[in-house]
């Protein structure tokens, strides 16, 4: 397996620490619907899972849900992200995170996402947190303001390393919104206090006040907990790399010294109609705004898997009526391997060029045009469904009796020339869904779509 490894911003061999690859997944913060960008990134780490595991490797994947601590402007300012879902829905902050968290696992579910082997709620290792932020104060990396407890990032010589960082310009950019509890301007705080009068329903007691943790904080204690570093791959968006992954980098070696993991990779932006997906351009959709369109999930799933994960992505409806139209025509490929016996010929090396192109850094494109020029047994289009995960064998149901009983019927015609009835048997099968060629081998049936 190559792939591309964010530090070192190169395609690399990869190499694991042990039998069982760890792999960390950031996951949502769960205070409103995702939409298809933000289900794209976990669907390249799905065929990132599928791929190690079609090379044999056993993987431990951890994803963690965000239910406290995010806040609005990804650093230290404004509100906290379920606190304002919980404002806009008048409902409490675990009624929002509840509600949110199922939402996410119903998409999640839809794509046919691998499940992950433990999903890590925040909250449900605030005494970890706590004793995390001991350990690196005690180890001398952070400081406590009115605010919280931030981490000094000048005391962690290598801040600025893993995403190039060019801290001398960011402080310049930053001076207007540098905040006087911060002594550097790339400090972060690890866990906030809540002031007096403060509205925040989510708190716990640290160090005699009630509080809550910083947002970084999770995913270090997360990884220690569940994975212990250095895991094998981590994986998120390309807008984490700069603060949150640089920042859990940090913590991590704070704690404990150690190396948070050994290969990084981060997925590039889905843009719609050539724009940023955002409200005010009102091209948010979600899952359901696409099944509602009448696109199946699996589309969806096929026109992320056309594309490649470092690359920033284009939707348009039209380019998913085209991944949509891919799907159809390979399950008619599949319907006629399995109930008609159609060979399609040589396909010894069909799987190992599938598995070949998404073993190169995740090349499922390449892969995709393999399947649509090479041959596919039965054998492959099952090795594919596990792989590519689109369901295509399950999503192929048999024909039903009354349409096996229409072909015969036809058949019969066609040998007594009885074209009229033919055509009229032709007529019943399509009204029932699907259609038929006559071949010199006799009647192939496919679906209508
Ligand atoms: P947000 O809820 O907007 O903070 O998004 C959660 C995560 O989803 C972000 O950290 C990104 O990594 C990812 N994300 C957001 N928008 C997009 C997009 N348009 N395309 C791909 N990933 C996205
Ligand atoms: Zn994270």
């Amino acid at each position: 397996m190559k792939l591309y490894n964010t530090p070192t911003r190169k395609v690399e061999d990869f190499k694991p620490t042990g039998d069982t690859i760890k792999i960390y997944t950031c996951g949502p913060t769960v205070y409103n619907h995702p939409h298809i960008g933000n289900y794209a990134s976990y669907i390249y780490w799905d065929l990132l899972i599928r791929a190690l595991k079609a090379e044999g490797y056993k993987v431990k994947r951890v994803l963690n849900l965000t239910d406290v601590g995010h806040l609005v402007s990804d650093a230290d300012e404004g509100e906290d992200k379920l606190e304002k879902g919980a404002a806009r829905e008048g409902k409490t902050v675990w009624e929002i995170a509840e509600f949110y968290i199922n939402d996410f696992f119903d998409g999640f579910h839809k794509l046919n996402l691998t499940e992950p082997d433990v999903v890590a709620r925040a909250t449900d290792y605030i005494e970890q947190i706590k004793a995390a932020v001991t350990k690196m104060t005690e180890n001398g990396f952070t400081y406590e303001t009115e605010d919280g407890v931030y981490f000094d990032t000048s005391k962690f010589a290598g801040y600025a390393d893993f995403a190039h960082l060019d801290l001398e310009n960011l402080k310049a950019g930053a001076r207007v919104e540098f905040s006087d509890e911060k002594r550097n301007v790339s400090d972060f705080a690890v866990w906030k206090f809540i002031k007096p009068g403060e509205k925040h329903a989510m708190r716990w007691d640290y160090l005699g006040r009630p509080g809550y943790p910083g947002w970084h904080i999770e995913c270090s204690t997360i990884i220690d907990t569940e994975l212990g570093e250095p895991i094998d791959i981590h994986t998120g968006g390309i807008d984490h790399i700069p603060i949150h992954h640089t920042n859990e980098i940090a913590q991590t070696y704070a704690i404990s010294g150690r190396t948070l993991a050994n290969y990084w990779l981060h997925c590039d932006f889905i843009m719609i109609d050539g724009q940023k997906i955002s409200k005010s351009l009102g091209n948010v959709y979600t899952l359901d705004d696409l099944i509602e369109r009448g696109f199946d999930p699996m589309d969806f799933r096929l026109w992320i898997l056309q594309g490649h994960f470092r690359g920033e992505r284009n939707f348009t409806f039209d380019d998913l009526s085209a991944a949509k139209n891919r799907r159809l025509a390979w399950r008619n490929r599949v319907a006629s391997t399995r109930w008609q016996g159609v060979d399609e010929g040589d396909s010894k090396y069909t799987a190992s060029q599938i598995l070949a192109s998404v073993s190169d850094n995740l090349n499922s494109a390449a892969a995709c045009a393999v399947i649509d020029s090479q041959p596919m047994s039965l054998s492959d289009w099952e090795f594919l469904d596990n792989l590519f995960g689109l369901n295509l064998l399950g999503a192929t149901p048999d024909i039903t009796d009354e349409q096996k009983a229409l072909l015969a019927d036809r058949a019969a015609a066609r040998a007594n020339k009885d074209w009229a009835t033919s055509d009229e048997l032709r007529a019943k099968l399509e009204a029932s869904g699907i259609t038929v060629k006559d071949t010199a081998t006799g009647q192939i049936w496919q679906y209508l779509n």
